[in-house]
């Protein structure tokens, strides 16, 4: 009873997703509190090299090889886990809340006939009363939920799990996976945005900017190099096509939760928060000194972003 088992994600070049890790430690805090052992799933074209390195963080890998696994194309992926679920008697099946998380684990829950709680933030109580918390209106209300029913799914907001750590004491299994559903969307290619600034969702520091910018992101750019940084920007920015996508943070864009997130020319409008208010120290630079996002603030600098963040960058070059 209570066996957990994860889904597990790669980079493009194979390595393990930091996501993962995060996930794991989700599952290991519920298996300790429902008794239960942590299981993952890795799905490849070659599956080994991925679950060799899933099994130095004390889980039992399930590795299912095939060329259908090479890309996470969900009509594949769904089915193989839902049979490891089955194959395990797995209680809880769950993987971080990615872009591959949300798709898939859904579609597994509807296989398993399981009730599902979606970016859960944390595991609470132990035994039958264990519950998750989740976040409800963009974050202006936390849930506690409850799941009901042999089976249930979940996926996990990475920034609230820490990493899981290396135990080396995990084992690989192979696993035979069924056949694939009915092929409804198949791979065309994957154009992956290159950058030389660290991923926006891994950083230790990121520099965001707004409407304020009007565009013009060369003091956001100039300061995050300097600091090392990553590159955010609020949905506005994104909106007004000034900045790609993948660069959005909040709500609808990525969650993030680094050491040091700094916004300029940002509101703070409650779907912004919701992607960067568990960053550990925020510091708001708005030349309108009433705008909300000085309210979730540790530090605001009331000022013209064009001024103060080249006099900034200019400080911290000074200071190395
Ligand atoms: C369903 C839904 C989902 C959404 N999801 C997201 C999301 O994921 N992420 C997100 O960001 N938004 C999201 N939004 C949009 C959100 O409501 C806001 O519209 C958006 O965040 C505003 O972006 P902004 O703060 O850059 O712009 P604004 O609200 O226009 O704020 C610009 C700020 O810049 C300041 N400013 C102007 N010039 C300067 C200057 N020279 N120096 C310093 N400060 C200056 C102004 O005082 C102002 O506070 C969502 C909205 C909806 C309805």
């Amino acid at each position: 009873m209570g066996n957990v088992l994860i889904v597990v994600e790669a980079n493009t070049d194979g390595s393990l997703r930091k996501a993962t890790l995060n996930a794991i430690t989700a599952g290991q805090q519920l298996a300790k509190a429902t008794g239960g052992a942590v299981h993952a799933i890795a799905l490849a074209k070659d599956a080994t090299a991925l679950a060799n390195q899933v099994k130095e963080y004390g889980v039992t890998v399930h590795a299912a090889s095939g060329a259908q696994f090479e890309h996470a194309i969900v009509e594949n992926w769904a089915p193989a886990i839902a049979a490891a679920a089955q194959a395990i008697s797995a209680e809880w099946v769950g993987g971080a809340a990615t872009a591959i998380g949300r798709d898939v684990l859904p579609r597994v829950a509807a296989k398993l006939k399981a009730v599902m709680a979606s970016e859960i933030l944390s595991v609470e109580g132990s035994g039958a009363d264990v519950s998750f918390t989740r976040p409800m209106w963009a974050g202006a209300v936390i849930a506690t939920v409850k799941l009901a029913g042999p089976v249930k799914c979940f996926t996990v907001r990475a920034t609230e799990f820490a990493a899981a750590e290396k135990s080396g004491a995990g084992e690989v299994k192979v696993f035979a996976a069924p056949a694939q559903d009915k092929q409804l969307s198949t791979f065309v290619g994957f154009k992956e945005v290159k950058s030389a600034r660290p991923a926006l969702t891994e950083a230790k520091v990121v520099v965001s900017g707004g409407r304020g910018t009007k565009g013009d992101f060369k003091p956001i750019e100039g300061l995050a190099d300097e600091l090392g940084a990553a590159v955010g920007a609020s949905r506005a920015v994104c909106d007004a096509g000034w900045q790609p996508n993948d660069l959005q943070v909040g709500q609808t864009g990525k969650v993030v939760a680094p050491a040091l997130y700094i916004a300029a020319g940002i509101s703070g409008a409650i779907q912004h928060v919701a992607g960067m208010k568990s960053s550990k120290t925020i510091v708001a630079i708005n030349k309108d000194g009433e705008a909300p996002i000085f309210q979730i603030a540790d530090y605001g600098l009331v000022a013209d972003l064009f001024k103060a963040l080249p006099e900034m960058q200019a400080a911290i070059k000074a200071a190395k």
